[in-house]
């Protein structure tokens, strides 16, 4: 809702926030604890003390975003982001493009490949700070929308990443009972079902705000001597709005649930954690639970039960919901933008009556996370095409 709320306003904003998350989701669904707890101690540390020590998430590259998005099609694509085996860690070649919150993020997430020739099984997940000797930042582009919110890239030349900073990778993923390829999937499923809802958010909050722009303009303004409000066209128009609000809005309340019961935030279904969470003071966590997030045993712990333990069916659902989220809000929101334009006019245009702004917004949710034909093929493969075995998603 939070979401809902910011993107009614502004895009840029929500996307500048959400996208952290985004960060923060990535390093949770490697669940590599020990990771986890360092780099997310020092976002605590920037917001007690008022210094944002936001994360981003590298995964697009110059020849290759859509086919990275997705591990059906990784075994194809033309990546050059080479992260070189060495003793201590892995030395990072290659450009990563269009990463929101670039250049004002501390720290960002990096998916590099061991095997440039075989991306889908050596794919290197990576923690990397700022001021790592090699690592710099290089252009921000000048976009359509969403401006507040900077895509940047970022550059790695013999940029040295110590193995304490691996979140995941193929020695790690050999312990799992999947494939490397599974258990990759797995990783990237968490972080899109629950990222993917979040632009579904973004999407809802657009498709609200064009509509509201466009319901006060209505109220105010005559044509043909009465107001807008009364014309029956104007209110098909209106009507299709609401409408497009109200399904986006379940859609992705709809996938949060489903990542509540087989995502993400299972864990937290599960009672003594809820309760643990909710009524544990912090410093006796600090004093007595941080020791044990550091140890191997606690990495392995959850990745038996998180990647081990997850049934097939239980990433389909999330996945596919979170696409059909994804799709249905932000088509939505661009919808609305248009119906909002058509319905004010040249009024529509001016900047000041914020509804172009929000459709030169919107146009960008179709594209990140995933381009929305992407999304509905991955809806297709999670949830129409699964019960049939002569049915191939990402085949083309
Ligand atoms: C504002 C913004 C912020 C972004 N932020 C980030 C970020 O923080 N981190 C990050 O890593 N990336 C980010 N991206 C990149 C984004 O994820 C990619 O743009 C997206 O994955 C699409 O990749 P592409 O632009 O290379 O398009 P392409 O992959 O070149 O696709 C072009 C067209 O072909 C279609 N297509 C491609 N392959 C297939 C296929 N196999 N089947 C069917 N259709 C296909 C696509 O749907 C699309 O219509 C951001 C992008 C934007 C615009």
């Amino acid at each position: 809702y939070a979401r809902e709320e910011l993107a009614s306003q502004c895009t840029g904003m929500a996307n500048l926030i959400g996208v952290h998350y985004l960060g923060v989701a990535t390093i949770c669904a490697s669940w590599n604890m020990r990771l986890m707890n360092q780099v997310m101690r020092d976002t605590a540390e920037g917001e007690k003390t008022g210094d944002p020590c936001l994360i981003s998430l590298a995964i697009t590259e110059p020849g290759a975003g859509t086919d990275v998005e997705e591990v059906e099609l990784v075994a194809r694509a033309q990546v050059s982001t080479h992260a070189r085996r060495v003793e201590g860690g892995y030395v990072v070649n290659g450009r990563k493009i269009f990463i929101s919150n670039g250049h004002v993020s501390k720290w960002h997430m990096l998916c590099a490949y061991a095997d440039l020739d075989n991306p889908a099984e050596s794919m290197v997940m990576l923690a990397v700070k700022n001021g790592t000797p090699g690592f710099s930042f290089g252009r921000t582009e000048h976009k359509m929308g969403q401006k507040g919110c900077p895509a940047s890239e970022l550059i790695f030349d013999d940029c040295f990443i110590s193995d304490d900073l691996v979140c995941f990778d193929l020695n790690q993923a050999k312990k799992q009972k999947r494939s490397m390829k599974e258990t990759t999937m797995q990783v990237v499923d968490y972080v899109v079902s629950g990222s993917r809802a979040g632009v579904g958010g973004f999407g809802t909050g657009v498709a609200r705000g064009a509509y509201e722009e466009a319901l006060k303009y209505a109220a105010e303004t005559e044509v043909d001597g009465k107001l807008l409000i009364n014309h029956e066209w104007a209110q098909c128009a209106l009507a299709e709005m609401y409408k497009n609000v109200a399904v986006s809005r379940m859609s992705y309340v709809e996938t949060n649930y489903a990542n509540g019961m087989y995502g993400m935030f299972k864990a937290l279904q599960f009672k003594p954690v809820f309760y643990y969470l909710k009524y544990m003071p912090a410093p006796i966590i600090d004093k007595f639970i941080q020791p044990f997030m550091n140890l191997g045993l606690t990495t392995w712990l959850f990745r038996k039960i998180m990647f081990d333990w997850q049934k097939a069916e239980d990433y389909q659902c999330t996945s596919g919901w979170a696409s059909l989220s994804k799709f249905t809000a932000t088509d939505a929101g661009v919808r609305n933008c248009q119906l909002a334009l058509e319905l004010m006019g040249q009024d529509g245009l001016r900047h000041d009556m914020r509804t172009e702004k929000h459709l030169r917004d919107s146009k960008l949710l179709q594209i990140y996370e995933g381009t929305n034909q992407l999304n509905r093929l991955n809806l297709f493969k999670c949830l129409v095409g699964r019960g049939y075995p002569q049915a191939q998603a990402f085949e083309d």
